[in-house]
């Protein structure tokens, strides 16, 4: 008979809500989603800018169990995938196990338990800890000089201040990841100019979005099997296209997705002048690859101005580049990404024998198949360092990593041992082999990206994901620390 163990989850976004329903499709009900923020949603909460968009299609960016027949597009919007994950929580039985607005800010092991504390004060003890922190979580606001000075309003992607009217305005975007060209592509025709301000040109695969119509809305909604067939299509087509080619440099997906993106510069460019300041040059897939549509067309609108020349300073009235240029603007969004390396830091975590986070990582995350770390027993991370983040569904990594920690918790509500963890020469084995593969991959064939750690490794699974689900199905006992309590 197994004794009722407490959880706590950290993190109410995609897969914090996730392992809640897991949790209690295998009968635990004594657990707390705890949730720093005023809402659920993770990143789909955060991010609200104009263009919002998944760029996996939404028949995959669904949960396995919960698939969504009223998908209005191929490529559905952010407030229509926060909408599903409010539903599916509700749906669940997970939406009223949240606590908002609290902040894990320390988390130790004492006793053969998890000891919690947030911000405001409230403690908690837990037998497991399943840490769902994400990963796209901490703005980086760039260090450009001036930028308090600025006049205008100033704010980051993921902080949309929706109080500001971009109409007729002058605004200046930095970046040109994915959520920047989503966000000049969605905001052209509003503004009255436009300043495009690139480091570095990006690869763009486009993504031919379409509606779904009533018709085929009412076959999902009819006939199941529809979904399923069209998530099958998806996975060989998009899935599997993806992983198999990103992680060997030298495959077949790569060259077409090179002949793609080159294509679609080329095609949609007209003026040889602008597509060669648009043009990459490294290899396409290298950073992750932005999927779109529209955003070359909205670079060819007189109102938009692609600057390259690199920014200076900020100054009241705008933007100064080391041109001399001084751009005036009323307005500047950073689309300068996230501190993607952080993961639940700053929270302070302490394993087995005082064993901080710090001692464990430095500056380098890592963890045996990105769920477990060595001294910290009964502690499992969802979308942690070196899980597959590249251009496929999050949500069925998610899936398979919570279906594997809870296989590990399975030994200790068995009775088999109290604590478990992976051991340190396992989690040592994992990440040599890890950092070996790594170099047949596209990300380390020349670029600058968010994948990189600190040591220039990217924090990604260089295996495909097929791969990945046989890793997760079954775990190796040999490699796990299982104690038992004396
Ligand atoms: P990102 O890909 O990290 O891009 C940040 C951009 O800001 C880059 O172009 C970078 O230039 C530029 N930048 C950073 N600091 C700068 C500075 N000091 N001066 C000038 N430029 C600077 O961030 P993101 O676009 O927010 O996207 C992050 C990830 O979120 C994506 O890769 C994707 O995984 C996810 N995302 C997904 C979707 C989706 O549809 N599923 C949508 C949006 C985002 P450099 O290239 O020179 O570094």
């Amino acid at each position: 008979m197994n004794r009722e163990h407490r959880v706590v989850v950290i993190g109410a976004g995609m897969s914090g809500l996730l392992a809640g329903i897991r949790l209690r499709d295998v009968g635990i009900e004594d657990f707390t989603i705890y949730e720093k923020a005023d809402d659920i949603g993770g990143t789909w909460r955060d991010n609200t800018y104009p263009g919002l968009a998944c760029d996996v299609p939404s028949h995959v960016y669904s949960y396995s169990f919960a698939p969504n027949p009223e998908w209005s597009q191929r490529f559905s919007p952010g407030p229509e995938i926060h909408a599903y994950l409010e539903q599916t929580a509700k749906k669940f039985g997970v939406y009223d196990r949240v606590q908002l607005g609290k902040d894990v800010t320390r988390c130790e092991w004492a006793d053969g338990q998890w000891h919690l504390e947030t911000a405001d004060g409230t403690t908690d003890r837990a037998d497991f800890v399943i840490c769902a922190t994400g990963v796209l979580v901490k703005p980086r606001i760039p260090e450009i000089p001036g930028l308090d000075d600025f006049q205008g309003d100033v704010f980051h992607s993921a902080r949309w201040d929706h109080d500001v009217s971009l109409a007729g305005k002058r605004v200046g975007v930095v970046g040109t990841g994915s959520t920047a060209v989503q966000i000049v592509t969605a905001v052209i025709e509003e503004v009255s100019e436009l300043s495009l301000f690139q480091r570095t040109a990006q690869w763009i695969m486009p993504g031919a979005n379409q509606d779904y119509s009533e018709a085929e809305r009412e076959s999902f909604r009819t006939d199941a099997d529809a979904i399923t067939a069209l998530r099958v299509e998806l996975d060989r087509s998009f899935t599997m296209q993806f992983s198999d080619a990103l992680t060997d440099e030298s495959s077949a997906g790569v060259k077409m997705i090179e002949d793609r993106c080159r294509e679609h510069l080329e095609g949609k460019v007209l003026d040889p002048v602008l597509r060669e300041r648009l043009r990459p040059d490294y290899r396409a897939a290298c950073k992750r690859l932005v999927v779109a549509d529209g955003f070359y067309e909205a670079m060819q609108q007189p109102n938009a101005s692609l600057v390259t020349d690199a920014i200076d300073r900020f100054e009241p009235h705008g933007v100064r580049t080391r041109d001399g240029k001084l751009h005036e603007l009323d307005v500047v969004v950073l689309a300068t990404g996230f501190h993607a390396h952080d993961f639940m830091r700053p929270m302070n975590l302490t394993g087995r024998n005082g064993r901080t986070l710090d001692d464990a990582w430095g500056d380098t995350p890592r963890a045996y198949r990105s769920i477990s770390m060595p001294d910290f027993p009964n502690f499992f991370m969802i979308v942690g360092p070196h899980s597959p983040i590249g251009n496929f569904s999050l949500i069925e990594i998610s899936e398979l990593q919570v279906d594997f920690a809870l296989q590990l918790m399975e030994r200790v509500r068995s009775g088999a041992c109290s604590e478990i963890c992976a051991t340190a020469a396992a989690t040592t084995g994992f990440n040599q082999s890890i950092q070996e593969a790594m170099k047949d991959t596209i990300w380390v064939t020349g670029c600058q990206s968010w994948y990189l750690d600190a040591n220039g490794v990217p924090a990604t699974w260089p295996w495909s994901v097929q791969r990945f689900r046989d890793t997760m199905a079954t775990p190796i006992w040999g490699d796990f620390e299982q104690v038992s309590a004396t």
